[in-house]
C-alpha cells in the first residue's frame, strides 16, 4: 500500500509560435499553451505526474483538483490504481461524469499510474499488458489557419518533416481544398471542424468535402452531442466518421456508438478520466468494431500517458502531435515527434523525466 501525501496542481503557460492569427476562445485570444500539471506525493518517496485537460478549461479543472479530488486522495492508501480511480469515480458520481472534474480524476490516475510504475520499476505499458510497438505513426494536427495560403503551406512543411498523416482544423472548403492539393493522392488527410454545423448542413458540408478523399471527418455537427446527426451523415453520405474527445465517461460512449455515431472513436486521456476509462471505453468501442484514434493535442504527462495506451491497446491507432513549436517544455525530448513517429518511453512510470526548473519559470497558477 502507499499514501498519497501531497496533490498539486501546477498550471503552466507556454508562448507558442501559431504560424497563423491567433484563434479565439470563449473568453479572448488563444496567446499561450496551457498545460495542467498534476504532482502527486507519497510516502514511499515517489512522485508521479499527470494531466487533467487544462486549455481554457484550466482556471476549473485547478479548483476540481484543489477542492474536490485532492481532498479524497490526499491520506489515502492505493494498492492498485484501477480500484482507487473506480472508487473516486463512484464517490464523486454526481459531479464528474464529464468536465472539470473528470479532468481532473484523468490528472489523479495519470500520476498514480507514474507512481506505479515506477514502484515495480516498468514502464506503464508493461502495466497494461505490454508493447506491440516502440515507436507510434502520428500524425500533424495543424491548427486553424483559415487562410489557404497557410494551410498549403503547413501541409507542405509537416509533410517535409516527414508526417505521412495531416489533420487540418478547417471549416472551408476554400482551406481544405490547399491541404489536398498540397499533400498530393498519397498523404493521409483528415478534417477536423470542432463542431461547425448544424445537422442539415453537416450533412451537405461532408457531401461537398468527400472530394478531398478524407481518412475522416472529425466533430462535424453541433451541437457535439448531435450522435443521430453523425449517424445520419455517415448513412448518407458514406463519409468517415471521428468523434469523441468530449465524452466524458464511458456510458455516453456506448450510447453514441450504440446510436452509430462514429466510424473512429476518440476518447481523450486527459478529459474521459484517465487510463482506466480509456480502457473501459476502448473496450466498448472494440466490442462494436468501432476503431479508436485517441485524442491528444496536448503537450505534458497526458501525450505521454496516450503513447502507453496505444503501444498496449491499439495496434492500428495514430498518435495525434499538435503541430506547433513551443517555447519550452518540461518534458524534453518527450514529446517530439521525428519522421512522424513519437517514440514509447521505456523508463518506468510514464519513462519522462519532469523539468521542475521549466514549470517554475512559467508558473502562473
Ligand atoms: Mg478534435
Amino acid at each position: 500500500m502507499t499514501k498519497i501525501t501531497r496533490v498539486e496542481p501546477i498550471l503552466i503557460a507556454v508562448p507558442y509560435e501559431h504560424g497563423g492569427p491567433k484563434q479565439m476562445r470563449p473568453l479572448g485570444p488563444w496567446t499561450h499553451m496551457e498545460t495542467l500539471l498534476v504532482r502527486v506525493d507519497t510516502d514511499a518517496g515517489i512522485t508521479g505526474w499527470g494531466e487533467a485537460f487544462g486549455f481554457a478549461a484550466s482556471p476549473l479543472t485547478r479548483e476540481a483538483i484543489s477542492r474536490v479530488v485532492a481532498p479524497l486522495c490526499v491520506g489515502h492508501e492505493f494498492a492498485d490504481v484501477p480500484s482507487f480511480m473506480t472508487d473516486l469515480q463512484r464517490k464523486l458520481h454526481a459531479m464528474g461524469r464529464h468536465g472539470p472534474v473528470s479532468f481532473a480524476l484523468a490528472g489523479i490516475d495519470i500520476a498514480l499510474w507514474d507512481i506505479a510504475g515506477k514502484a515495480q520499476g516498468v514502464p506503464i505499458h508493461r502495466l497494461l499488458g505490454g508493447a506491440t510497438r516502440e515507436r507510434i505513426p502520428t500524425y500533424a494536427s495543424l491548427l486553424r489557419y483559415g487562410k489557404p495560403d497557410l494551410v498549403a503551406r503547413y501541409t507542405r512543411e509537416a509533410i517535409a518533416r516527414g508526417y505521412t498523416a495531416i489533420k487540418l482544423h478547417e471549416r472551408l472548403v476554400e482551406t481544405v481544398a490547399p491541404g489536398r492539393e498540397a499533400a498530393g493522392p498519397n498523404i493521409a488527410l483528415m478534417v477536423d471542424t470542432n463542431c461547425a454545423w448544424p445537422a442539415d448542413e453537416a450533412v451537405a458540408m461532408a457531401r461537398k468535402l468527400k472530394a478531398y478523399d478524407l481518412a475522416w471527418l472529425e466533430e462535424p455537427v453541433d451541437p457535439v452531442d448531435d450522435y443521430d446527426a453523425m449517424a445520419r451523415i455517415r448513412r448518407d453520405t458514406g463519409v468517415t466518421i471521428a468523434a469523441g474527445e468530449n465524452i466524458g465517461h464511458a456510458g455516453e460512449a456506448r450510447y453514441a456508438i450504440g446510436l452509430g455515431a462514429f466510424d473512429i472513436f476518440q476518447p481523450s486521456v486527459t478529459k474521459i478520466g484517465g487510463i482506466v476509462a480509456m480502457r473501459n471505453a476502448i473496450g466498448i468501442a472494440q466490442q462494436h468494431g468501432v476503431r479508436v484514434m485517441p485524442h491528444s493535442p496536448y503537450f505534458g504527462p497526458g501525450l505521454i500517458a496516450t503513447l502507453h495506451v496505444i503501444a498496449a491497446w491499439l495496434p492500428e491507432a495514430m498518435c495525434e502531435r499538435f503541430y506547433c513549436e513551443l517555447e519550452a517544455t518540461p518534458l524534453g525530448d518527450a514529446i517530439v515527434a521525428r519522421d512522424g513517429h513519437m517514440q514509447v518511453p521505456q523508463r518506468p512510470g510514464l519513462g519522462v523525466d519532469v523539468d521542475e526548473g521549466v514549470t517554475a519559470r512559467y508558473r502562473v497558477a
